[in-house]
This record gives C-alpha cells, sequence and structure tokens, in this order.
C-alpha cells in the first residue's frame, strides 16, 4: 500500500516534470521563433527594396520612419527626402541605354503628391527669382525613353536650389558625359544629393545646400550587384554650389567617396561587398583628364 502510493506518487510527479520541462522547452522556442521572426521583419523591411535603383545601397537607411529621411521610391528614381529642407537628402537611380529615347524634355514642374498629406509641398514658384535653378538630381535627359519617365524628373522631390554656374556649367558636363558611358553600354549607378545649408529660398523655406556630391558607378550590363568588384569604375564628386566658377571642369571637383561618405554622414555603396567598398570607395577616378 505505502509502496503502491509512494510509486503513484513519483509516477504523477514525473508526469508533471516532464509536462512542465517542455512546457519550458516549448515557451522558449515560441519566443526565439518570435524573436527571429521580428527581427528579420525589421531588417527586411522597409529599408531595403527590390527597386533597381537601390541595388548597391540606401545611404542613409531611408525608410519612411522619419520625416527627414523618407524613403520615396518610383519607378524611374528612388530618393530620400527631408521634410524640413523640401529637398531630397539624396537621389538614388540606375542609368542604361533602356532609358534613353527621343522623348522631348516636358518641362512640367510641379509638386509630389506622394507625400504625406500634411506635408508642405514645395512649388516650382518657390524657386522664381530666388538665383537659385531647379537643379534636377535625376536629369530630364536621363529619362528620355517616353513622356510618363521624362516628366517624373519634374517633381519638386527631385529638385534642389542649384547655383546656375554649377547646373549649367560643369555639372551639366558630367551628365551628359555619364550618359555617353550609357550609350556607349555600361550600366550605371548614380547617387546624388546635396549637403550643408546656406539659408532658404521662397515662401516654404526650401533649404539651399552648400555643396553638390554624385557618385557614379559604372558596371556592365544586366550584372547589378555581381558586376560590382575592386576594379569597378567609380566617379565621385564634391561640387561648390556657388556661381562664379562656370568655366570649371568637373574633373576639378573629384574626390573619393570615402571623403564623401565622412561630409554627408552616409554610407554608400551599403549593399557592396565591405572589402569591395573599401578599395573603390578609396580611388580618385582618373578616367579623363
Ligand atoms: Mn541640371
Ligand atoms: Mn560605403
Amino acid at each position: 500500500m505505502m509502496i503502491e502510493s509512494y510509486l503513484c506518487i513519483n509516477k504523477r510527479m514525473s508526469v508533471v516534470k516532464f509536462l512542465m520541462f517542455n512546457l519550458r522547452k516549448a515557451f522558449i522556442l515560441t519566443i526565439s521563433t518570435l524573436l527571429v521572426f521580428i527581427s528579420g521583419c525589421s531588417l527586411y523591411t522597409p529599408t531595403k527594396s527590390d527597386s533597381i535603383h537601390l541595388k548597391l545601397g540606401n545611404p542613409s537607411n531611408a525608410a519612411n520612419s522619419d520625416h527627414n529621411n523618407y524613403l520615396l521610391v518610383k519607378k524611374q528614381y528612388a530618393l530620400s527626402y527631408n521634410r524640413d529642407k523640401g529637398t531630397p537628402n539624396w537621389v538614388s537611380w540606375q542609368l542604361n541605354k533602356s532609358w534613353l529615347g527621343d522623348a522631348p524634355r516636358t518641362n512640367n514642374f510641379r509638386p509630389d503628391d506622394t507625400i504625406p498629406k500634411e506635408w508642405n509641398r514645395v512649388l516650382p514658384n518657390d524657386y522664381t527669382r530666388s538665383g537659385y535653378d531647379k537643379g534636377h538630381m535625376t536629369p530630364s535627359a536621363d529619362r528620355s525613353n517616353n513622356p510618363e519617365d521624362n516628366a517624373a524628373t519634374f517633381l519638386m522631390t527631385n529638385i534642389i536650389p542649384q547655383a546656375p554656374d554649377n547646373n549649367q556649367g560643369y555639372w551639366a558636363e558630367l551628365e551628359s558625359y555619364t550618359r555617353s558611358l550609357a550609350n556607349e553600354g555600361k550600366e550605371i549607378y548614380i547617387i546624388s544629393g546635396g549637403y550643408g545649408q546656406q539659408g532658404t529660398i521662397g515662401k516654404r523655406k526650401v533649404a539651399i545646400p552648400e555643396r553638390i556630391f554624385k557618385v557614379i558607378v559604372v558596371s556592365e550590363a544586366g550584372k547589378e550587384l555581381d558586376g560590382i568588384n575592386e576594379s569597378t569604375r567609380v566617379i565621385a564628386v564634391d561640387t561648390p554650389n556657388y556661381n562664379g566658377n562656370k568655366e570649371s571642369r568637373w574633373s576639378k571637383y573629384l574626390t573619393t567617396v570615402d571623403e564623401l561618405e565622412k561630409k554627408t554622414g552616409y554610407d554608400f555603396l551599403n549593399y557592396v561587398d565591405k572589402s569591395i567598398q573599401k578599395v573603390i570607395e578609396a580611388k580618385v577616378d582618373r578616367g579623363i583628364k
């Protein structure tokens, strides 16, 4: 009797122990699954994007949580928008022959309705008589394959106040040089924006950047990220956003991506292998004199 009941209690105890142990295991398993799921989600969304224009990186990890680092992805380009400045922080786009054609310049500068409704929309007339050009980041002529793609470059979220001597001088020359590479069959990834501030223009106080930068990665057609290696050509320029230097060559403003990263705080090409970034971001382009 004593022994029997002892055995019974013992048996019950081990059943309880067994259940407890398994409950703990199940609990740990559930929590760790949840953790992996949550961290997986935050790693994947929303800074990573399948956009062709963000294949090499998202320099400021733009997403939709910060109004001054707000990700806008369009068919024609992607950008980080700065609500308080009324300009993009950077715009990123792919360029190859397929984007180029005979579509004329639509010239229809207009506010971008894809930013949140409660934000100020910068209007073309904020630039009127400011002394600054409505400076395209993704150039109109880089999107000439059809009228719709061209019109997208005239959205004010693709525009910054740009000194005419910069915009109409060496900046325009660098743009057309880059298109000539695309016409030769290259696949190019470009990131461009402004940094620093020297006052504002217009009723909506659009910030005038002090300097305007551009990073141009010259790759081979169709390979996307896989086409980038240690010998990939990278052209980086850091230009002054003021007048009086129209005759300069763009090559005068060549710099390294490393230097631009220090000045802007961005990590350009951050989806490219770290060991490759190290090499290509330290080079000053010597492609043309
Ligand atoms: Mn321009
Ligand atoms: Mn980098």
